[in-house]
């Protein structure tokens, strides 16, 4: 690579595929720089069904690749940060007008024998009548069957793979659109302009290969921001959840089979409530600006109802929320069918100047995806590093023998002076980090202001200084899920805590996050 290069690799996009080829890539020795206009994990990726699965029902799309592919990778992230993956039991109700058992069956059989499956446990048939699963159930449903995948925190994950980048060089650059990227003329890398979101500064850099990681604005990037690009089509549609109240009371996730032949999933979430979701709806629209529709609330809602004795309506839905998928137009019909498969599209420009489009893709096999794009780039360079990142943690996912339980146990002994269900947080958030947080801390004195539903100064102190945090959204809705759980009060507390003459402050410990990871 020639010096005068400030970086080697410019990423766009600071959600789950771009934050995973910058930490790949920066972990191979390449100068990498990744920008997000808004904050980490701000676009799609914290408004999944927030499943690492492999899809149970892209079998009936005879997706085999992607599902064996998908399947093989819940293990490997389990194991890199078993604290924010962990695996989950599906109940499946068989229900009138659903898919026949045989069918069901197979899936399942396929689903167990795919992909790599070594501490998630195997599928198999049970009764609802007498049964906890069956206890909240309509009771008209009297047997199901069940498998698992795993639960993660998709959001977090976003931001321990930014973390993992930067702890190995990369630039992480919050809030920094990336306005143009041109091909030099001599096609040799590009000329790069960012734009501070926040205070209209702009910024230029050289970069040698870019990187459009930009999930759902992947096209409009292609079109506005890089020049010459060829613009590939994607087709976007829309999903919606619903959070209510807990509908159920143990620790497994129902899949509901609906007559239309769609899914819908209901998940315990965060202890007291349950997570209902998700839609399938093509998008045009503001990118910007996604909630789901009324009809799809009616569509959740009524689903709901025809599985559960407890009825709920709209009054009930304590946060809702909703994400575009971008997926590649395979030309499929519907939207449920479009592919959740990915493609890494790679352009030369003006010769040399290197371009590659991610192109659609799932949580699940970000980490895949993002070894497939860098090994592409070693190749295109010349380079001969291994891909690495199948074997290691991320931080906090170093929890001795991968063992959760006895870590929490611990935990909880030795901070027994901080609220247990504040230590679980910390732990279910943090890993094996929870002691970094509270650092020298001895008592809830040393924890700094109260915001009300477990939240001390210090952990946000803790994720402006580590995580990129600069807004109270950003603690309350990605950093953690305190804005659906911690209580109307904490919006305002911690609202009037950043403003309260911290912006210079927090803008300084900002440009301290990529030294302090
Ligand atoms: P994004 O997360 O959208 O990131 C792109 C980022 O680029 C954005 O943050 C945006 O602000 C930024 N950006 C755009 N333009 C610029 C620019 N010019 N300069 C700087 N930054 C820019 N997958 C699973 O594996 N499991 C699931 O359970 C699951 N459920 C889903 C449910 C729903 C409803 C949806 C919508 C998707 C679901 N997915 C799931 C798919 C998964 O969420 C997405 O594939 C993934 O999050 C896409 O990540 P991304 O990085 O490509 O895009």
């Amino acid at each position: 690579m020639p010096e005068n290069f400030d970086t080697d690799i410019l990423v766009i996009g600071g959600g789950i595929n771009g934050v995973g080829i910058a930490r790949d890539a920066a972990g191979r020795g390449f100068r990498v720089t990744l920008c997000e206009q808004n904050d980490l994990a701000s676009g799609t990726s914290s408004a999944s069904t927030k499943l690492v699965h492999g899809g149970l029902r892209y079998l009936e799309h005879y997706a085999f690749k992607l599902v064996r592919a998908a399947l093989s990778e819940r293990e490997v992230l389990m194991t890199a940060a078993p604290h924010i993956i962990t695996p989950l039991r599906f109940i499946l109700p068989h229900s009138p007008g659903g898919r026949p058992g045989w069918l069901i069956r197979l899936g399942l059989f396929l689903y167990d024998h795919l992909g790599t499956r070594e501490k998630l446990p195997g599928s198999g048939n049970l009764t609802l009548t007498n049964s906890d699963l069956g206890a909240a159930l309509n009771p008209e449903l009297k047997t199901a069957s069940y498998y698992s995948d795993c639960w993660v925190d998709d959001s977090r994950l976003v931001v321990l793979n930014a973390r993992d980048a930067a702890s190995r060089g990369a630039k992480i650059l919050t809030r920094t659109a990336c306005t143009s990227a041109s091909a030099r003329d001599d096609g040799n890398g590009w000329d790069i302009r960012l734009r501070d979101t926040v205070t209209g500064a702009e910024s230029v850099l050289r970069a040698k290969i870019v990187v459009n990681a930009a999930g759902p604005w992947a096209e409009g990037c292609l079109s506005n921001v890089i020049g010459e690009a060829r613009v590939t089509p994607m087709r976007l549609v829309k999903g919606s959840h619903i959070v209510v109240p807990k509908m159920f009371e143990h620790d497994s996730a129902y899949i509901f089979q609906n007559p239309d032949r769609r899914i819908v999933f209901a998940i315990p979430y965060e202890g007291d409530y349950t997570m209902i979701g998700t839609t399938d709806e093509d998008f045009t629209g503001d990118l910007g600006n996604v909630s789901p529709s009324q009809e799809e609330i009616d569509y959740l809602c009524a689903t709901s109802n025809r599985f559960f004795e407890r009825r709920i309506t709209s009054e009930d839905i304590v946060w809702r929320f909703a994400g575009v998928r971008p997926l590649l137009a395979n030309g499929a019909g519907s939207a449920k069918e479009a592919t959740r498969g990915y493609r890494l599209d790679i352009q030369n420009i003006a010769g040399n100047s290197v371009l590659m489009s991610v192109l659609g893709g799932k949580i699940t096999t970000y980490r895949k995806l993002a070894e497939q794009a860098v090994d592409q780039l070693v190749r295109i360079c010349g380079r001969n590093d291994e891909p690495w990142t199948a074997s290691v943690p991320l931080p906090g996912g170093d929890i001795p023998s991968g063992d959760l339980k006895a870590f929490m146990h611990k935990k909880k002994r030795a901070y027994d002076w901080l609220p247990g269900r504040v230590v679980e947080r910390y732990v279910r958030s943090y890993g094996s980090e929870i002691d970094k947080l509270v650092g020298p801390a001895e008592g809830l004195d040393d924890m700094g202001m109260d915001f009300g539903g477990g939240l001390y100064e210090r952990e946000v102190q803790y994720l402006i200084n580590v995580e990129w945090a600069a807004k109270a959204e950003d603690v309350l809705w990605r950093r953690t899920k305190l804005g659906v759980t911690g209580g109307e009060a904490i919006h305002e507390k911690l609202n009037a805590w950043f403003n309260a003459g911290a912006d210079d402050e927090i803008l300084n410990a900002q440009g301290d996050c990529n030294e302090a990871v």
